[in-house]
């Protein structure tokens, strides 16, 4: 067997692995918390499943478009004009098999050898893996906590070359949930001006999760970029429907046939019922979001008070998503370490800050989509054995 050299490229989601161990230790009679994989602890709400059960007994059971359902895909343009203030055309949306899809295929559209690609780091693993799999090189786009771990656009124009042909932008970020500041985007998109050749992926799937009063700035916004902008969004992390795989993006005129092309080769269409399951999470009532967001909110509190209680541990309070990231460093634990004794001695699940990139190091990931209760008895597990 000789597989193709690129397959030692290509790297993994590590809360996957982190999942899989907790659930091993329970098997094994043990008591964990989860407070590793980024999933609400919420069920869809019942009127979205109910939409799904009808659209099958409707018999909607064969291949759809591979661009998605032309309702589905009007009713994403809809919530663009509510959500984001953007009118745009349902021709460039394109729904895929989750968020993944997008990135996977903007990354491939882009990459390869002698190409550069900008990414957050820490950010989500799936970005540097498959731009190493691509063959371009990754360039990271470095997220500090001092400033929140928004980005600075001097520093990400100040790197951009020749070969740079995708820089990828995650605001709310996992795994840090910082958000990027507005007058940073203001600068950034100024200063691509200079630079017609390079392509923006906005990774905006946290977009309805933010804390403290803050808006989505969407880059949607920005006339200037529309014509090179690519946005991901989708239904798992907003509407509870991870394991649902739906996920929507927006591609410009000269990308969205080559989008369609690769869903064509890749997987045809998403599941038709799940498509109406999308409609009806888009255009029905959306208090179940509402309620999530203050559940989350009022975790993030309790968490980030937490962490910040215990010894040799501190963290920024996240103003997005379902991720609190500390910085772990006073306790004289690598992030690796830290993971593991929290996992075998505590019996919570947590995501080592590497598993996001080289510069992770020193801090840890927990996911606050737990309950309070659960998230206390995690925090005084954690107390004990710190
Ligand atoms: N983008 C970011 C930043 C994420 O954190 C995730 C999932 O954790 C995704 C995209 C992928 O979402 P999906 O499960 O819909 O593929």
């Amino acid at each position: 067997m000789q597989l193709a050299q690129r397959m030692a490229q290509l790297g993994t989601e590590t809360a996957f692995d982190v999942l899989a161990r907790a659930e091993a230790l329970r098997a094994q009679g043990k008591d964990i918390i989860s407070l590793g994989i980024g999933q609400p602890d919420f069920p869809t709400p019942p009127h979205i499943v109910e939409a799904a059960i009808k659209a099958l007994k409707d018999g909607h059971h064969g291949y759809t478009p591979a661009n998605g359902i032309v309702p589905l895909r009007e009713a994403v343009a809809a919530d663009v004009l509510k959500y984001r203030g953007v009118e745009i055309n349902p021709d460039n949306v394109v729904i895929m098999p989750g968020g993944k899809p997008t990135m996977f295929f903007s990354i491939l559209m882009f990459g390869e050898p002698g190409a550069e690609i900008m990414y957050p780091n820490p950010g989500f693993p799936i970005y540097e893996s498959v731009i190493r799999f691509s063959g371009a090189t990754p360039v990271p786009i470095e997220l500090h906590e001092a400033s929140g771990f928004s980005f600075s656009a001097d520093e990400v124009l100040g790197r951009i070359t020749d070969k740079t042909r995708l820089i990828i932008v995650n605001s709310p970020a996992n795994p840090t949930g910082g958000i990027v500041k507005e007058e940073e985007l203001d600068k950034f998109v100024k200063g691509l001006e200079a630079f017609p050749h390079v392509v923006v992926l906005s990774d905006e799937i946290y977009s309805r999760m933010l804390y403290d009063g803050h808006c989505h700035k969407s880059l949607l916004a920005y006339p200037a970029l529309r014509d090179r902008l690519i946005v991901l969004d989708g239904w798992s992390k907003t509407y509870a429907m991870t394991g649902w795989r739906l996920g929507w993006s927006l591609w410009p005129d000269a990308l969205a046939p080559h989008a369609a092309k690769l869903a064509v080769n890749d997987h045809s269409c998403v599941n038709a019922a799940t498509q109406w399951a999308g409609i009806a999470a888009l255009t029905g009532p959306q208090d179940a979001v509402d309620a999530m967001v203050r559940a989350f909110d009022e975790r993030r509190q309790l968490i980030v008070g937490r962490l910040n209680a215990l010894p040799g541990v501190s963290c920024v309070t996240p103003l997005g998503a379902f991720y609190a990231f500390p910085n772990i460093t006073g306790t004289g634990r690598s992030a690796a370490e830290l993971q593991n004794a929290m996992l075998n001695e505590a019996g919570v699940a947590t995501v080592a800050g590497t598993s996001f990139g080289a510069l992770g190091e020193g801090y840890v990931r927990f996911s606050y989509a737990a309950s309070t209760a659960q998230i206390d008895e995690a925090m005084t597990r954690i107390a004990k054995i710190l």
